[in-house]
């Protein structure tokens, strides 16, 4: 039996989340979760979304539980894919794309590497991830038996990126490697690629034929634009690159909990990419249907409601702007705190940084004392979600942050 089974380390977010609940004072603040807050502190529910659902519930449509496709509800997964790569995307038009329903981004990228794992040439891959990155792409990759690689990102003594020594690191992995690229508000560091950057990147990944593996969590949420936000996958498109890509919406729609997402493969631009598309797709609908049968329905329908109605879309557009500016006044404003402070120390990484989190640069010491001492919680990372920042509450955060930095 199970009896000697050993018992697994917490997930590093779950030991946070205690240690925020058993904290007793009036005052704790909580800055983890990469979930948006309005400027009270609230989940907000995106307002072209309360309207989907609106019209969901008043459609009386007796299809709506049924069980959904294998490869997932195909208004969603397509118009997912348009906004995804663009509605006059060339890989669409020339048929170079099969996009499948997940458990929103997590689960696309459980998919993605699942099928690499089981299909690209053996041996099994290395995939490189960018250090630092979200714990769940080590844990995901790892978890279906691929071998995962750092590649240098950031530097926490310049708080800058690492460009060249990402390039060298990526120039020296052996060929048929996996690559992992976050595609904008890169999670932690807040620190994305230039259009410069992004194409020698990809002209690296043709030479040394890597295969791009792309995780797009906050398309629109990042510059409040869904046009800009996509540069990266628009840059390999038109380098008729193949590659995967892990799309989710729990941010951009506030839809966390109802798990809406996609997952997408482009076959490199030539004569039989729909061939391919074909077989891939058939490969992704044994995988899924013995995974999870089919994916849930509500969320992803409620989405597609939001993306196949022009005016919606336009509102969602509007409500990207919404959120994504005042993450940025927030991150404006914690620095002019500490700049009046005259916190040692420079701070004008806060506002260089982009989307959900800030990479502030405290030391796990000095994350320890913010919990212990001011009652405000946050990774021993220094990973700090900006939405939990408020107009009530950033004037104290940064009143602590200059406290420990002094300390
Ligand atoms: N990728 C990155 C970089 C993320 O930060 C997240 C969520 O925090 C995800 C993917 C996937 O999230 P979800 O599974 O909720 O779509």
């Amino acid at each position: 039996g199970l009896a000697t089974i050993p018992k697994a380390p917490a997930d590093f977010l779950m030991g946070l989340k205690k240690d925020f609940l058993a904290d007793e004072s009036t005052q704790k603040v909580a800055l983890v979760v990469g979930a948006y807050r309005d400027d009270k502190g609230r989940p907000w529910r995106v307002p072209a979304v309360m309207e989907a659902e609106k019209r969901y519930f008043e459609d009386s449509s007796y299809f709506k539980h049924e069980y959904s496709p294998i490869l997932g509800i195909s208004e969603f997964t397509h118009a997912a894919s348009q906004v995804l790569l663009g509605k006059d995307s060339p890989a669409l038009a020339e048929g170079r794309v099969c996009s499948v329903q997940t458990l929103s981004g997590t689960g696309a990228l459980h998919i993605g590497a699942l099928l690499l794992t089981r299909f690209l040439p053996s041996p099994t891959p290395w995939a490189f991830v960018p250090a630092p990155t979200w714990h769940l792409h080590r844990q995901c990759f790892e978890h279906v038996g691929l071998t995962v690689k750092d590649y240098p990102y950031y530097d926490g003594v310049t708080k800058s990126l690492t460009f060249s020594a990402m390039e060298s690191a990526l120039r020296s992995a052996p060929p048929g490697s996996v690559v992992l690229l976050q595609v904008c508000a890169h999670n932690p560091t807040g620190l994305d690629l230039d259009e410069e950057q992004w194409r020698l990147i990809v002209s690296l990944v043709q030479e040394q034929r890597l295969f791009p593996f792309l995780d797009c969590a906050y398309q629109g949420f990042a510059s409040g634009s869904l046009t800009k936000d996509n540069l990266a996958i628009r840059l390999f498109i038109e380098a008729g690159v193949e590659m995967v890509i892990a799309q989710s919406f729990s941010k951009t729609m506030g839809l966390y909990g109802q798990r809406v997402g996609c997952f997408h493969y482009v076959a490199a631009a030539h004569s039989d990419a729909p061939g391919v598309v074909e077989r891939v797709a058939s490969q992704l609908a044994i995988l899924i249907r013995s995974e999870m049968s089919a994916a849930p329905s509500y969320g992803p329908r409620v989405a597609s409601i939001v993306l196949n109605d022009s005016e919606l879309y336009a509102e969602w557009e509007r409500n990207l702007v919404t959120m994504s500016s005042r993450i940025t006044e927030m991150r404006w404003k914690l620095r002019q705190e500490l700049e009046k402070l005259e916190t040692p120390g420079t701070w004008k990484h806060l506002t260089d940084q982009i989307g959900m989190f800030g990479f502030t640069g405290l030391t796990p010491a000095q994350c320890q004392r913010m919990k212990s001492k001011h009652h405000i919680h946050l990774p021993s990372s220094g990973r700090m979600s900006i939405s939990d920042l408020n107009t009530a509450n950033v004037a104290r955060v940064a009143m602590s942050i200059d406290e420990v930095v002094r300390w």
